[in-house]
């Protein structure tokens, strides 16, 4: 599934952070709104044309949750994804209880909020689960647990992020300035990731792949990497 002409609202008032997601999203096809207060949000997700709602909790003028009650008391059905600083159980639950769809705690990587972006609007369509596979190796988005031929295979959270990143792109070339920008959030590149991108990958391919006939993860020379099980 692609994200192509999805029209997604951004209820986000730190500009850097709305400026990122707005560039990321554009980079996926999407057709962006930018609002970056909770009363600008709420008129906007009011007009019902939005495909998506990326919805901060902590806004001026009008707390994200109570948009988010206000929406769902007033019918508008869009799905809302939550994006919050707040990382207790209880701001949580009471996000998903208010009516929030899913819930992203900041910071996150692009890759994954893209992942549950998608997991979302399956879920609106049909029931298809939200597990992405390459060949026998899958990544559940939900749960973020790995496995190949059933087996589960334990990676870091980078690990884990970069995998992802590679499903989500899989059969695609993802060069090293890719992932630095969209798994490190590296977009200055000052000091370069390369090395450091490198040995993830080692390490993920050591996982993935070892011992195995058929290897997913391959390097192309000179230009960066691919997930896929076609012989690159
Ligand atoms: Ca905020």
């Amino acid at each position: 599934m692609d994200l192509t002409g999805l029209r997604v609202l951004v209820v986000e008032d730190e500009r850097k952070v709305a400026r990122a997601l707005q560039e990321g999203l554009l980079r996926e096809g999407c057709v962006v709104k930018l609002a970056s207060s909770g009363e600008e949000g709420f008129f906007e997700a009011m007009s019902g044309e939005f495909d998506l709602i990326l919805l901060d909790l902590n806004l001026p003028a009008r707390d994200g949750l109570e948009v988010l009650q206000t929406l769902r008391k007033r019918r508008v059905s869009s799905p809302v994804l939550v994006l919050t600083a707040r990382d207790s159980v209880e701001d949580r639950v009471l996000g998903l209880e208010t009516g929030a769809d899913d819930y992203l705690t900041k910071p996150f990587a692009f890759a994954e909020l893209v992942a549950r972006m998608k997991v979302l609007l399956r879920r609106g369509h049909d029931d298809v689960s939200d597990t992405l596979a390459v060949s026998d190796l899958e990544l559940q988005s939900a749960t973020r647990s790995v496995t190949r031929n059933g087996v589960p295979v334990h990676l870091t959270a980078k690990e884990t992020d970069l995998l992802l990143y590679l499903m989500l792109h899989k059969d695609q070339i993802v060069t090293r300035a890719m992932i630095a920008r969209d798994v490190w959030h590296d977009t200055q590149r000052a000091t370069p990731l390369d090395n450091v991108i490198d040995v993830h990958i080692a390490h993920l391919r050591k996982k993935v792949d070892d011992g195995r006939p058929v290897k997913l993860l391959h390097t192309v020379r000179g230009i960066g990497f691919v997930l896929t099980q076609k012989k690159p």
